[in-house]
């Protein structure tokens, strides 16, 4: 299963980056993309740059040229619920655009004309993993899900932190977590926003902003590593070329009809690893979540999928 992780800015990605093993970097309408492991997770990272239209596009790329599976967009925000402050850590239970505005013809504020699904949810399991994850990354900082607004506006002002709390409900504000969510929720793919709380969006945020983006993108980073150790991958077969168990597995499971993703030991001295923490050393080795089986023994196999 392939992740695709999205930042706005390069403080935001710069960790993941850093923390990535056998990257590739392919360029596409002006955004980079950087195609690799965290965690032992296929994932591909990029920036999008700021704002919903460069989110919209590469969100839409990381689909169709990358094939991820799941989004997680990563990167900080004004906080607007009151009993937020900074550094806390909002994860999306939905997210919509609060500069959408055909209320002059009748349609409700931040409503996409002509149709009902304007909010776009994040997906649940993605949501428990973020919030457990948060849970575990550091004592004091309180994480909360709930709704994200986005706009292609820096919000810097008491009355409109406000509004959006009395009007739309919201926990906090940025650029670019509604563009991801809608068009995930158009190509069917789950998604999840986490973001920490890098000003108040009050005005304040010049004195803030630099200062708190660094601590925040730290927090949000070890939340997403966290989400990746725990994300269920589906089934994994570690194998190599030319190898008959292996071929064999992979027969079993595609006539199971049971989705699978090839780790080749011989390619990746992560994926070697991976195989004798499980204490193995030679290859078939079908893993499903923390259970694992060697070789091509189908009644072991039958057992792990039960
Ligand atoms: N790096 C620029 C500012 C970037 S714009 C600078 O230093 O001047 C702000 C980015 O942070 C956007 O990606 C947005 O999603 C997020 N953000 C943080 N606080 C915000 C706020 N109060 N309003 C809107 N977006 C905010």
């Amino acid at each position: 299963m392939r992740v695709g992780i999205i930042g706005a800015m390069d403080e935001e990605i710069a960790l993941y980056l850093e923390g990535m093993q056998e990257t590739k970097a392919v360029t596409k309408a002006g955004i980079t993309y950087y195609e690799g492991t965290l965690e032992g997770r296929d994932v591909v990272l990029c920036k999008s740059g700021v704002g919903k239209v460069n989110a919209s596009v590469c969100t839409q790329i990381l689909i169709d040229h990358f094939q991820v599976e799941k989004v997680i967009f990563t990167g900080v925000a004004g906080a607007v619920h009151p009993a937020l402050n900074i550094g806390d850590i909002v994860v999306s239970r939905d997210c919509l655009q609060h500069d959408i505005d055909v209320t002059a013809l009748g349609f409700q504020p931040g409503q996409i004309p002509f149709t009902d699904r304007w909010i776009w949810e994040a997906d649940p399991e993605l949501i428990q993993l973020a919030v457990r994850a948060g849970e575990q990354v550091d004592e004091g900082v309180s994480i909360v899900t709930g709704r994200i607004l986005s706009g292609d506006q820096f919000v810097a002002d008491r009355e409109k932190v406000q509004r959006f709390y009395e009007q739309f409900g919201a926990h906090c504000t940025e650029m670019e977590g509604a563009a991801v969510g809608q068009v995930c929720a158009m190509n069917g793919i789950p998604f999840v926003v986490v973001r920490s709380m890098s000003d108040k969006a009050d005005g304040s945020a010049h004195v803030n902003f630099v200062e708190f983006t660094k601590l925040a993108s730290q927090r949000s980073y070890a939340i997403v590593v966290n989400m990746l150790r725990h994300l269920a991958a589906g089934a994994i077969v570690y194998s190599t070329q030319g190898c008959i168990e292996c071929d064999m597995v992979k027969k079993w499971l595609t006539e199971k009809g049971i989705a699978f993703e090839v780790r080749d030991v011989m390619a990746s001295r992560a994926y070697q690893e991976e195989v004798e923490r499980f204490g193995f050393l030679g290859v078939p080795v079908t893993v499903v979540g923390e259970k694992a089986v060697k070789g091509f023994d189908p009644q072991e196999l039958e057992k792990l999928f039960a």
